[in-house]
């Protein structure tokens, strides 16, 4: 557990630890479920929470369309606050979570054990369930900062998120690609949150975050502190997508945070996995239960990211097997209808060139 968790949540979790991983006998046995998010200041934490509420029926609840959420029966799902991505597809190795919001590239590289999971630490049990929405990469100075591009941060002082974020994975990146060595900046790593704090007092000149946009958080700092987001583009960028496929160009609309200018810069899916070892009858479920017309009311209530999730994106830039249960689903919704092409073993070094955001459906191959 990660200490930012509320006693509730320790509570839930406890009980979680009999994950149970098939629907109940009875319509009253209750099924945890727990669901690893990000700091609890980023976008997956508050976003987990909202997906929780979605496809939760606690025994008790009002029914479905008299009220009550349209969620699975008996099922009891959590969000826990974690240090992000790769962090949380351990934890599903590990088994002390069930499920987790984990970025597009690192879900492959942990499946396929390749990069920051190669030598015997692949996680090939991981599986999607969807596409949620694109993080984009935001490197966050104040306005009046004379930092320009990336090759200005050497030597100051920046985060680059905590060990296990997606967020630092793709900031050494972003980096390395600029010819800027991590270990010459001046590190103040830590999670957006204080990064946030930081920034605004003028105790760091840079953080890095990699999530959706527009971040609330760092909303917040923009109605406080006007802010710029540095550019990444040109060789650069063709050179970190080179290495990342799963990185795509996108624009950052003018005044997203405060009167900032419009900002090219690249983004990654953010997927919802599950551990292979939940039974595929939960899963449809609780894929059914994510796309519910119902739940649509509970998400708009969250961050903005939220609005970009859609059914007919749920398969784009998945390139990790679907899980058994999501693909039923998806499969009667006629998403799958033409089987999609397979990720073949062999490809690992180099993952499909199409696995982008914005790509066609990806990849479905059988458990
Ligand atoms: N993508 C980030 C990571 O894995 C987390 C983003 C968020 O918390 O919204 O580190």
């Amino acid at each position: 557990m990660n200490r930012h968790s509320s006693p509730i949540l320790k509570t839930v979790a406890a009980l979680a630890a009999a994950a149970v991983l098939s629907l109940p006998a009875a319509a009253q046995d209750r099924i945890f479920l727990r669901i690893g998010t990000g700091s609890i200041s980023g976008v997956y934490f508050p976003i987990g929470g909202l997906i929780a509420s979605a496809i939760s029926h606690p025994p008790g609840a009002s029914l479905c369309g008299q009220g009550g959420s349209c969620g699975v029966p008996g099922l009891v799902a959590v969000a826990q606050a974690s240090r992000g991505s790769v962090s949380n597809v351990r934890q599903i190795a590990a088994g002390r979570i069930e499920s987790a919001l984990v970025q597009a590239d690192i879900a492959y590289f942990a499946v396929k054990g390749v990069g920051i999971f190669s030598g015997g630490k692949a996680i090939p049990g991981l599986r999607a369930i969807a596409n949620l929405y694109p993080e984009a990469v935001h490197v966050v100075v104040r306005e009046d900062s004379r930092i320009r591009a990336i090759g200005d941060l050497r030597r100051k002082r920046v985060s680059l998120d905590l060990k296990g974020s997606g967020t630092r994975s793709i900031a050494n990146l972003v980096l390395m690609a600029h010819g800027v060595d991590p270990k010459s900046l001046r590190r103040r790593d830590s999670q957006v949150g204080p990064a946030v704090d930081r920034l605004q007092v003028g105790g760091i000149d840079a953080f890095f975050f990699v999530g959706g946009f527009p971040a609330p958080s760092i909303a917040r700092l923009a109605r406080e502190v006007p802010l710029r987001l540095l550019p990444i583009t040109g060789e650069q960028a063709a050179a970190i997508r080179k290495t990342n496929p799963f990185l795509a160009v996108v624009t950052i609309p003018p005044s997203v945070y405060g009167r900032m200018a419009a900002t090219t810069t690249l983004a990654v899916g953010a997927l919802w996995t599950i551990s292979d070892k939940v039974s595929a009858d939960l899963v449809y479920g609780i894929t059914r239960a994510l796309w519910h017309p119902t739940s649509r009311l509970i998400l708009d209530q969250g961050p903005p990211a939220t609005r970009q999730m859609r059914l007919k994106n749920a398969l784009k830039g998945v390139a990790i097997p679907l899980h058994e249960g999501a693909r039923r689903f998806y499969r009667e919704k006629g998403l799958m209808a033409k089987s999609p092409p397979e990720v073949k073993p062999g490809t690992t070094e180099k993952p499909a060139p199409k696995a982008k955001p914005e790509s066609p459906a990806q990849p479905a191959p059988k458990s």
